[in-house]
């Protein structure tokens, strides 16, 4: 068997680890004769599964107990829709940050149902840059504040977040959730689609803070409304248990690695051998983010010419790399490399970076 060098955006790398363990579960769950996804999601043994993947995400990121974890389906894409929905009502305004074509997304769905401004942009400037905090227009009286804390696409990262004055601040952390420690404090809610960093597709994770609870107004369709799913442990119709189940084993590799703390420095020491390759290239790769922006989770570079740049990806293919096409909104390239991305990927791709400039 052969495992692919996998830099693929999402759904991406899992541990091999959990893999195997999920491999040797499949068929005989812990003696029940039966895999996690035959087992009823109000069993006694799911249950267990459920409890602790929860119970793990507050240990890793530090949740206070005054948030509540849920796990929810739809993708990232469905709280687009929900975090207006719950958060923003009739007479407020919803701030929005905007710094790739997430944001973007996620501002669409707000403006479908209510008030909403843009607290700062860097479209102008193709995304290349996280504005400064001094750059944010925030007055202190907005329903919430909505950041995506990395952008997937671009590969660009917040390195700090803002000061809100008291509003809520959402964040869309699908691309770096658990890549580094983060005070889950500073925030009102954040969500993630799991595909990136937490497990497979199919899974969304929410924490949301208690008290923003109350705002959800009762006419929203049941399975919209945050309260739904706090009240009842998201256990309200079926979850996605399988999705759950993969997230717990790899929340378990996490901590078996160190934690989030051990997480972040495996990931800068990844990020640089390539931003290196990069800039030491001579401008034969060129990065797209501002240094100072830059992802540790998304790398996206460009050669001289698109047509070098298929020339780079087909032959990248043919080593055996995948997923190093950019998104197909912006073309290029880039290498996704989530937590799960081991080191040894990395500097096997800046081999090939080094070899194909030679090359060429
Ligand atoms: C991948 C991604 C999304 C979309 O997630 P879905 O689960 O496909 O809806 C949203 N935001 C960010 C930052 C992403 O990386």
């Amino acid at each position: 068997m052969k495992r692919a060098y996998n830099f693929n955006a999402g759904p991406a790398a899992l541990p091999f680890e959990v893999l195997q363990e999920a491999q040797a579960e499949l068929l005989d769950f812990r003696g029940t004769g039966m895999s996690v996804m035959e087992l009823s999601h109000r069993s006694k043994d799911y249950d267990a599964v459920h409890e602790e993947a929860g119970q793990l995400l507050r240990k890793l990121m530090g949740i206070p107990e005054d948030y509540e974890v849920l796990f929810l389906q739809g993708g990232a894409s469905l709280q687009f829709a929900m975090v207006p929905l719950n958060l923003l009502n009739e007479g407020q305004t919803a701030n929005y940050i905007l710094t790739g074509s997430w944001s973007e997304k996620a501002l669409d769905e707000a403006v479908k149902v209510g008030s909403t401004k843009i607290g700062a942009s860097t479209k102008e400037e193709k995304y290349r840059r996280i504005p400064a905090l001094s750059e944010l227009e925030i007055d202190g009286a907005e329903a919430y504040v909505h950041i995506t804390s990395n952008n997937t696409i671009y590969g660009t990262q917040w390195k700090e977040f803002p000061d809100t004055k008291g509003v809520p601040l959402v964040a869309d952390m699908s691309s770096d959730i658990l890549s580094r420690p983060v005070e889950v404090r500073q925030f009102g809610l954040i969500y993630a689609g799991a595909q990136k960093n937490l497990g497979p597709s199919g899974v969304t994770v929410v924490i949301i803070r208690k008290d923003l609870l109350s705002r959800s107004k009762g006419e929203l369709p049941t399975m919209l409304n945050y309260n739904t799913h706090a009240k009842s442990r998201s256990l309200y119709n079926t979850p996605p248990t399988f999705g759950i189940y993969l997230l717990g084993k790899v929340l378990r590799w996490v901590e078996s690695q160190g934690g989030v703390a051990a997480m972040a420095e495996h990931n800068e020491l990844k990020a640089k051998i390539l931003y290196d390759a990069i800039d030491q290239s001579n401008g034969f790769y060129r990065g797209h983010a501002e240094p100072a922006s830059r992802s540790t989770m998304n790398v996206t570079f460009n050669l001289a010419t698109e047509e070098l740049e298929k020339e780079f990806l087909a032959e990248a293919k043919e080593a055996g790399f995948v997923g190093l096409a950019g998104h197909r909104s912006i073309g290029g390239c880039r290498a996704s490399i989530y937590n799960a991305v081991p080191r040894e990927a990395c500097e096997a791709l800046r081999d090939f970076m080094l070899a194909f400039k030679a090359k060429h």
